[in-house]
C-alpha cells in the first residue's frame, strides 16, 4: 500500500528533527532504515502496488539517504527537508482509493520549502519575511489514516470554512467540558484561541541522552516504555496513602522513571514498546532516575506539540490545562489559520515589512525559531496598535466633521483686557498655547484638545482662558477635578484669576449642605452662574447647565476615552461644549499616542521667568536630625517649609489624621519647638484647611506639616524647603508634584527626600529625582518603573488591554501604526472601500462592544 510506505517514510523525519539530525530516530541508523524503505517501494513499482509516477521521486529520495551519514548537520537538515518536500509531492500525486481511507486534510504544498500554501491564487505573495517552513511543516504532514483523532468518521473530502467568529464548540476536540474550561479563561471563540497569546516559552528542542541529563534541570528526552506501567500505594511519613504510578523508560544510555501521584488511569495510556518524548524536570532518587508529571508526547502519534521543539506557555493556566490548550490551540490553526483572512492591507504589510496572518498565527504560538517568533510578534504587535490607532482616528475624524459645536467669538479687545487683568505677562509658551485653543473655540467644531506641561508651568491660566471665553461669549464654563482638594485649589486659584474682571466662580462640593447645594446647582441650571467647579462625579451627575459652552477636564491620569465620552452629552440643543483635558504633570509621550490618541494636543514647555532650580537630596532617616536642623536654619532666615507626612493607605483616613497630628506634635515639642508650625490635614474642614492655608501664605506659620492635601496648586513664593517623610512611598509623579509646591520665588530652594528604600523600585524612584528635575523625563521614567499597567489604569482609560504590544517597548510601532492608520482613515473614513472590508471586521472585533464608545462619543 503506497499510503502506508509514504508514512513510514515520513514518520522517522519527524523524530530526527527533534533529535538534532543526529542519524538516531532509528535504531541501526536512519540512513539504512530510509534506504531500505526506498528500496522496497521501489521494488513494490513492478507488482503495481506503487504507482509508476512515484518512481522518479522514490529513486531522488534513495540517492539523497546514501550521503546522510557522512555529512554535517547543516546538509543533513537540507536532506531531511528536501525528503518531506519529495514526499510531500508523492502524497499530492496520489490518488485516493476512497474518500474515507485517507484524512480529509488536503495535501497542502507541494512547495514545502517556501510557504504555507494558505495564499488564494489572487493574493500576493507573502511578504517573504519568512523563510522555509511553518510550524506544521513537516511535522502535520504525517498523517495517519485510521488513528488520527482529527477524523473520527469520514466527512467531506475539504473541511468547511472556518469563520474566527466561529464557536469553539464547533472545533473538533473541544468538547462541552473543555469548552467551558476555556470559557473560564474568556476564551469563546476561534478568534479568542488564537488570539490568547503565549506568556513565554520553553525551548524543548535540545533532546539529550538519559546518560546527559542533569538531575534538577528541566530537559527533553526521547525514550521507549520498558515495562508495564505499574501504581503501588506509597505507606510511610511521605507517602500517605497515595497512589503512585511509574513507567519505566529506557533509551541507549539510560534509564529513568515517569511517575505520577493518584493518576492510576495512567497506566492505560503506556504500553511497553511505546516511543515517547518527554519533558520535564529530573530528579534523581537512590541513584534511579525520576521525572515527576512530565509532558509527553508519543512519538509520531500526533502533532508532536510539547516536546523536541520551542513550546509555548500561556498566561493564567498550568499543568494538565497547559497541553489542554496546546492542543485545542494547534487544533485551531489547523482548522482555521489557512482560512483566516489577512486583514492588513497590502500596502501596509509591504511598507512595514509585516508577516502575513496565518504564519504569524502559527509562529506566535508554536515557533519554529526564535527569529520566526520575533517576526510573527512584530506583525501581531502592529495589527493590535494598528486596530487601535484607527478607532482613535476615526473618533477624531468624525469629532472633526460630523458634530457640532458652539462657535465662541471674542473681540480682541476684550480679549486684552482679561490679559491685562492677569497679574503676569504670559509666557510664550503659554501664548502659544492659548492660541491653539482661541482658534479651537471659534471653530464650529468641537474642541478636543489636551493640555499638558511641567508642574508650575502655569496650566492655570490657561484653563482659566477657556473658562473665561465660554463667560465672555454669553455660555457657561465648567472645571472638573478628580478630587475635592483639587476642586477647592482649582477654585481659589480660578477666583483670584476672575474675581478682578468681576466674574463670581462657583464651587459645588459634596460635603455642602443641601440647601446650600440646590440654590448652587439652581443658578447653574438657570444660567445666573456662569463658571463652576466641582469634581466629575458631581457636576456629571448633579448638574444641569444652561448653556455649557466649554469644560475643562482636571485628569491626574485618572480618566479616559471612554469616560470623556459620557461627559460630552452634556451639551445643549445638541450642540458640543468645548473639551480642554489637563493633567497635572507632563504624559509620557506612549500615553498621549493611546489614551489621549484621539485629542489634539498642547504643551507648556517653558517655566515662567525666574524660577529658581531646586536641590535635591536623599538622607536617612537615621540623619533625620540634619533635616530639622535644615529646616531650622531656613526658618532663621525667614523662609518657610513644607513638611510632608509619611503616606497612608486612602482607606485609613483616621491613621492618617493621627500620623500628621502625631508628627506635628513632635516637631513643635521637640525639633522645631521656637517655630510656628501649622498642620493640615484631609480630615479637616474645608473652612478649616483655607484658614491654615491662609496662615501659611501670610507668613504667620514658618512650617506646614500637611498630609498629600498640598499635593498639586499651593502656591507659596516664599517657602524654599519640601521635606518628605518615608519618601520612598510615595509614587514619582507625586514626588515630583510636591517638590513643585517649592521653588517658586527668589530664594534658591531645596526638596529633601527622607527615606530607605527597600525595593530596587523605591531605590531608582529617589535617584531620579535627584538626577533630574524635568517633569517630562520624569513621566517617561515613571512609565518604565511603574510599567504601563498600572500608570494607565488600563480599565479606567476605556482602552482595550493589550494582548502583545508593550507600550514601552513598542514606541516606534506606536508611531508606525498611528501614521499608517491615519493615513487610511484620511482616505477612507468609514472603511468602506472593498478593500477594507476585512480591515472593518478585525476592528469590530478586536474592539467588542465597546467600538461605539470609542468611535461616537
Ligand atoms: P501648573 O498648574 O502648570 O503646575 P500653575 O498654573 O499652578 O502651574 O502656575 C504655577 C505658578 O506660576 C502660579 O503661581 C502662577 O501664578 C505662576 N505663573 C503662571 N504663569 C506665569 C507667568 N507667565 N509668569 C509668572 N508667573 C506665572
Ligand atoms: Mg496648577
Amino acid at each position: 500500500m503506497f499510503w502506508e510506505t509514504l508514512t513510514k517514510l515520513r514518520k522517522p523525519l519527524t523524530a530526527e528533527i527533534k533529535l538534532d539530525f543526529g542519524n538516531a530516530a532509528v535504531i541501526g541508523g536512519l540512513d539504512g532504515y530510509m534506504q531500505a524503505e526506498t528500496e522496497r517501494a521501489l521494488a513494490g513499482l513492478a507488482t503495481g502496488q506503487i504507482p509508476s509516477e512515484a518512481e522518479f521521486r522514490l529513486q531522488r529520495l534513495h540517492h539523497l539517504w546514501q550521503r546522510y551519514a557522512d555529512v554535517d548537520i547543516a546538509e543533513r537538515r537540507r536532506i531531511v527537508q528536501e525528503s518531506c518536500r519529495l514526499l510531500d509531492e508523492l502524497d499530492a500525486g496520489y490518488q485516493l482509493p476512497d474518500a474515507g481511507e485517507r484524512p480529509q486534510q488536503a495535501p497542502e504544498n507541494s512547495d514545502g520549502a517556501a510557504a504555507d500554501g494558505n495564499h488564494k491564487k489572487d493574493d500576493p505573495a507573502p511578504t517573504g519575511l519568512h523563510p522555509a517552513s511553518s510550524n506544521r511543516y513537516p511535522a502535520s504532514s504525517i498523517q495517519h489514516p485510521a488513528s488520527s483523532p482529527q477524523t473520527p468518521t469520514p466527512k467531506p473530502q475539504t473541511p468547511g470554512p472556518c469563520s474566527l467568529d466561529m464557536e469553539l464548540t464547533y472545533l473538533k476536540g473541544v468538547g462541552p467540558k473543555r469548552a467551558e474550561a476555556l470559557g473560564k479563561l474568556g476564551l469563546r471563540t476561534v478568534y479568542d484561541l488564537l488570539y490568547h497569546f503565549p506568556a513565554r516559552y520553553e525551548d524543548r528542542r535540545v533532546v539529550r541522552p538519559l546518560a546527559q541529563v542533569e538531575p534538577g534541570a528541566k530537559e527533553s528526552i526521547c525514550a521507549t516504555v520498558l515495562f508495564p506501567p505499574q501504581t503501588r500505594v506509597m505507606g510511610g511519613r511521605m507517602g500517605g496513602g497515595r497512589q503512585i504510578t511509574r513507567v519505566r523508560v529506557g533509551d541507549a544510555s539510560g534509564r529513568a522513571d515517569l511517575q505520577w501521584w493518584n493518576q492510576p488511569w495512567r497506566e492505560k495510556q503506556f504500553q511497553p514498546g511505546m516511543q515517547l518524548f518527554i519533558y520535564g524536570k529530573i530528579n534523581e532518587y537512590n541513584g534511579m532516575l525520576q521525572i515527576d508529571s512530565p509532558d509527553f508526547e508519543i512519538m509520531g502519534e500526533d502533532n508532536t506539540l510539547q516536546v523536541g521543539r520551542i513550546v509555548p506557555v500561556y498566561p493564567m493556566t498550568e499543568g494538565l490545562f497547559q497541553t489542554a490548550l496546546r492542543r485545542a490551540i494547534s487544533n485551531a490553526l489547523d482548522r482555521c489559520a489557512d482560512s483566516v483572512e489577512e486583514m492588513l492591507p497590502n500596502v501596509i504589510r509591504e511598507r512595514f515589512n509585516l508577516s502575513d496572518l496565518p504564519w504569524s498565527l502559527r509562529q506566535i504560538h508554536f515557533p519554529d525559531d526564535w527569529t520566526f517568533k520575533e517576526q510573527a510578534r512584530a506583525r501581531l504587535v502592529f495589527e493590535e496598535l494598528f486596530l487601535l490607532q484607527l478607532a482613535l482616528a476615526q473618533k477624531k475624524a468624525s469629532a472633526h466633521t460630523e458634530e457640532v459645536g458652539i462657535r465662541h467669538v471674542v473681540e480682541d479687545d476684550k480679549i486684552k483686557k482679561f490679559l491685562a487683568a492677569l497679574p503676569f505677562k504670559l509666557t510664550s509658551a503659554q501664548r502659544r498655547v492659548m492660541n491653539e485653543i482661541r482658534k479651537d473655540l471659534r471653530s464650529p467644531r468641537p474642541m478636543n484638545r489636551l493640555l499638558h506641561g511641567d508642574v508650575g508651568s502655569g496650566k492655570t491660566v490657561v484653563a482659566a482662558y477657556a473658562l473665561w471665553t465660554a463667560h465672555a461669549t454669553g455660555h457657561q464654563g465648567a472645571l472638573l477635578a478628580p478630587t475635592e482638594i483639587l476642586a477647592e485649589q482649582h477654585f481659589s486659584v480660578l477666583t483670584r484669576l476672575l474675581k478682578p474682571l468681576g466674574i463670581e466662580v462657583a464651587l459645588l462640593e459634596g460635603s455642602l449642605k443641601t440647601k446650600q447645594k440646590r440654590r448652587i446647582q439652581a443658578d447653574i441650571t438657570e444660567g445666573r452662574t456662569t463658571i463652576v467647579v466641582g469634581t466629575h462625579a458631581l457636576i456629571q451627575e448633579s448638574v444641569e447647565f444652561n448653556k455649557l459652552g466649554v469644560c475643562v477636564v482636571d485628569e491626574q491620569h485618572r480618566f479616559g476615552v471612554m469616560q470623556r465620552a459620557a461627559l460630552q452629552h452634556k451639551g445643549q440643543d445638541g450642540l458640543r461644549p468645548d473639551v480642554l483635558v489637563m493633567t497635572a504633570t507632563p504624559i509620557p509621550r506612549t500615553m498621549a499616542l493611546t489614551v489621549y490618541g484621539d485629542l489634539d494636543v498642547s504643551v507648556l514647555d517653558e517655566l515662567p521667568p525666574g524660577r529658581q532650580p531646586i536641590k535635591t537630596v536623599k538622607i536617612k532617616p537615621a540623619q533625620r536630625q540634619r533635616a530639622y536642623k535644615f529646616v531650622l536654619d531656613e526658618v532663621k532666615k525667614g523662609r518657610q517649609a513644607y513638611v510632608v507626612c509619611p503616606l497612608v493607605e486612602e482607606s485609613e483616613k483616621l491613621a492618617h489624621l493621627k500620623a500628621a497630628t502625631a508628627l506635628a506634635e513632635r516637631l513643635r515639642a521637640e525639633e522645631l519647638h521656637d517655630v510656628r508650625v501649622g498642620l493640615l490635614h484631609g480630615q479637616m474642614s474645608v473652612l478649616e484647611r483655607e484658614e491654615e492655608m491662609e496662615l501659611f501664605r501670610a507668613g504667620m506659620r514658618d512650617v506646614l506639616v500637611s498630609t498629600t492635601v498640598i499635593e498639586v496648586g499651593v502656591d507659596v513664593p516664599n517657602a524654599t524647603v519640601m521635606l518628605i517623610e518615608d519618601a520612598e512611598r510615595f509614587g514619582l509623579s507625586q514626588l515630583h508634584q510636591l517638590r513643585g509646591r517649592v521653588g517658586r520665588g527668589e530664594h534658591p530652594s531645596t526638596c529633601v527626600l527622607l527615606g530607605d528604600p527597600k525595593t530596587d523600585e523605591g531605590r531608582s524612584r529617589l535617584s531620579v529625582m535627584t538626577k533630574t528635575q524635568n517633569g517630562f523625563e520624569i513621566a517617561e521614567h515613571d512609565l518604565q518603573l511603574r510599567g504601563p499597567g498600572e500608570f494607565y489604569g488600563t480599565r479606567q482609560s476605556g482602552m482595550p488591554d493589550f494582548r502583545l504590544a508593550n507600550i514601552i517597548r513598542d514606541v516606534e510601532v506606536i508611531q508606525q501604526a498611528r501614521e499608517a492608520a491615519f493615513d487610511l482613515v484620511a482616505t477612507d473614513p468609514h472603511l468602506e472601500l472593498p478593500q477594507h472590508q476585512q480591515l472593518r471586521q478585525a476592528l469590530a472585533r478586536f474592539w467588542g462592544d465597546k467600538l461605539s464608545l470609542v468611535q461616537v462619543s
